[in-house]
């Protein structure tokens, strides 16, 4: 196997058993390494470090797949066993006559940098996010059949990151026949997830806990539920007893397919609004226009996609957590979220207070909300620890 040697200084993080060598980092490889080897990771004196796979092309050059000199991580049997081992947890913790949707592979998290495999009902997604991976993607999928026996699989592989590893973008079917969209039980409640088209894989797996934490709040509120994609929030919400849910959200397909998700679950179309839009604008138009609110739900997109980009970002969160604070009647209460990996759970609380101290409201946290176990995080990886949540009373 070939060797890739560290600078001097450069090996802590791979102790730490941080998943990533950046290419700084690097101080010499041996020749000819091809992008996908699987190579073997030496400080500069020359200790083993780890093993993983390279891509020079891309900026986080090496995923180290193991710590152990003696573990055979080219054979697929290793694979296999890291697939078995994450399915399984998942398997054992889910009752799925509950909820038979969630997420069996997350990445580093699961020791399989670069794969993402979503369990939607009987169909299963599968997201490869890196070259290394890539080589193992038809071992992938025949493990998935032999496994689960599902009754489709489909790629989601159109992620942009894919272009930072030198890989085109793509998607479609691996296996059997995609239902669209495909119908899945979460806490007991139906949806309707469109795999083909829909963000992300289809649904926002990983809120799935939080949404069970709205249950508790919204007996006779008035709610409004901001980025409200395929008004999954907004269904519990009713179903907690809610009058009525304002969903805001721009993307119009996710609109009608919130629309089908309130029928399904036989919610009343009296107790919904839509507004399509910009959310940023909207916020403002309903504080001109007096509206008032007993609790709103704040789940926007990414606003950090890098460290660089973060003084923005906080703005942003600012910004619609001032707006909401003014929206909320006396004593409301705020759910509101950051899924940006570069904000850490201290920097979003003082985004918090800085949206307080404009709004001129005091903020009681009630609870801190994170991603659920299908979705883990490794301590040393703080990256992986990517949504945080507070639930808020607002006086
Ligand atoms: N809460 C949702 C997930 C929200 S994801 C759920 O539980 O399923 C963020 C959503 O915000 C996406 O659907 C995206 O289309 C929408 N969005 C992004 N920017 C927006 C903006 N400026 N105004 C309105 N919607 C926006």
């Amino acid at each position: 196997m070939k060797k890739v040697y560290l600078k001097k200084g450069r090996k802590k993080s791979v102790l730490l058993r941080h998943p990533w060598i950046f290419s700084g980092a690097i101080e010499k490889t041996d020749r000819s390494i091809t992008a996908g080897e699987i190579v073997e990771i030496y400080d500069h004196r020359g200790n083993f470090l780890a093993k993983g796979y390279i891509n020079p092309k891309s900026q986080i050059t090496i995923r180290i797949l193991s710590w152990n000199k003696e573990e055979d991580v080219t054979d697929i049997r290793f694979i296999s066993e890291r697939l078995k081992s994450a399915i399984d947890m998942r398997l054992n913790y889910f009752d799925q006559s509950v909820t038979n949707a969630f997420r069996l592979v997350n990445s580093e998290a699961d020791f399989l940098p670069g794969l993402i495999i979503d369990k939607y009902n009987d169909t299963i997604v599968l997201q490869i996010l890196t070259l290394g991976m890539e080589q193992f993607r038809d071992k992938i999928t025949e493990f998935l059949l032999e496994y689960l026996s599902p009754k489709c699989i489909y790629e989601r592989s159109d992620t942009i990151v894919r272009k930072k590893e030198g890989l085109s973008l793509k998607k479609g079917l691996i296996y059997g026949k995609l239902q669209k969209p495909v119908r899945i039980i979460e806490n007991g409640l139906e949806f309707l997830v469109d795999v083909q088209d829909g963000q992300k894989t289809g649904f926002y797996l990983d809120q799935r806990d939080n949404r069970k934490e709205l249950l508790l709040f919204c007996k006779d509120k008035k709610v409004l539920n901001c980025f409200s994609y395929t008004g999954a929030f907004s269904v519990y919400a009713i179903k907690g007893g809610a009058k009525l849910t304002v969903n805001i959200e721009f993307s119009r397909s996710a609109i009608e397919l919130a629309k089908k998700n309130m029928e399904i679950n036989h919610i009343k179309k009296e107790t919904q609004e839509f507004i399509e839009g910009n959310a940023f604008e909207l916020l403002r138009n309903m504080k001109k226009k007096g509206k008032k609110f007993d609790l709103i739900i704040m789940d926007p997109p990414k606003f950090a996609h890098t460290q660089g980009k973060l003084e923005n970002a906080l703005r942003g969160y600012k910004d619609i957590n001032l707006q909401a604070m003014q929206l909320l009647n006396p004593g409301g209460i705020l759910f509101t979220f950051s899924c940006s990996g570069a904000i850490s759970l201290e920097l979003f609380s003082k985004t918090i207070t800085w949206a307080a101290m404009d709004a001129n409201k005091n903020v009681q946290v009630i609870k801190r909300l994170a991603q659920p176990m299908d979705h883990p995080h490794l301590t040393s990886f703080l990256e992986s620890e990517y949504l945080k949540g507070l639930i808020c009373k607002i006086t």
